[in-house]
């Protein structure tokens, strides 16, 4: 490919069009009608392209409200579960939170808009190379980690929240004990076809509340406290 085509698809993928601001308009008025309140996680879901996150042919179903394969086998989540996530994660400016399974790093950035200090893990080397670049181009800093999520990242813990975006078999005993205490952990959990999401609430060092809530389906999570 000549350098001057290579640049006018990178430039035309890029671009954030009147069509892709009125289709994301559209997605985010979807995400209310399905339950989605938080005016700060919806605000961050209509400014953020999440076009760019994925590949260039399914750029006219980037504002469906579905999940699409992304490199590795892997998918970017839906938009309603992106925004069903970060609202139970009762986000404060400043919050350390802890991501598992950066993927796409849609995720991350919404995140990131909402003023976290983000950790995020991921264990594909594909997926972690494209998405520290991704944070860097939209000019936010996280510390982007490659290694196994599920026994969570000690060196920066404690964290007030803990985000994972992959399917877990049961509750990672290691990502309890590095939330403080008062901290919030959003996971999925199931088998490999259905998980339910599970808001877990730390209420002492040894002690926490869970609520179990709706199906999602996720991609699952690998590793040694997981599958
Ligand atoms: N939030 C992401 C979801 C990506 S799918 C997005 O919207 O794009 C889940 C991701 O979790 C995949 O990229 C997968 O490689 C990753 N993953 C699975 N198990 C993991 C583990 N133990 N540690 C870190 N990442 C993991």
């Amino acid at each position: 490919m000549s350098l001057r085509l290579a640049s006018l698809i990178c430039k035309t993928i890029m671009e954030d069009t009147f069509k892709d601001r009125g289709a994301r308009k559209r997605l985010i008025e979807e995400l209310k009608t399905k339950g989605i309140v938080d005016e700060r996680v919806l605000s961050a879901m209509l400014k953020i392209p999440r076009h760019y996150f994925i590949q260039p042919e399914f750029r006219t179903h980037a504002y469906q409200d579905k999940a699409f394969k992304i490199d590795a086998g892997q998918t970017i989540s839906q938009p309603y579960t992106v925004a069903y996530q970060t609202q139970l994660l009762q986000i404060e400016k400043g919050d350390k939170v802890l991501e598992v399974g950066t993927g796409s790093a849609y995720q991350s950035i919404i995140l990131l808009e909402l003023g976290v200090e983000l950790y995020t893990i991921e264990r594909q080397s594909a997926l972690f190379n494209k998405a520290h670049a991704r944070i860097a181009k939209f000019g936010y800093k996280a510390t982007c980690i490659l290694g196994d999520g599920s026994k969570g990242y000690e060196s920066a813990a404690p964290y007030d929240k803990i985000i994972v975006t992959a399917g877990a078999p049961v509750l990672p005993e290691a990502l309890i004990k590095q939330l403080k205490i008062g901290g919030i952990l959003i996971i999925p959990i199931g088998d490999n076809q259905t998980q339910k999401m599970h808001s877990i609430v730390k209420t002492s060092a040894t002690t926490f509340e869970e609520i179990t809530l709706e199906n999602f389906r996720f991609v699952p999570l690998i590793g040694e406290q997981a599958w």
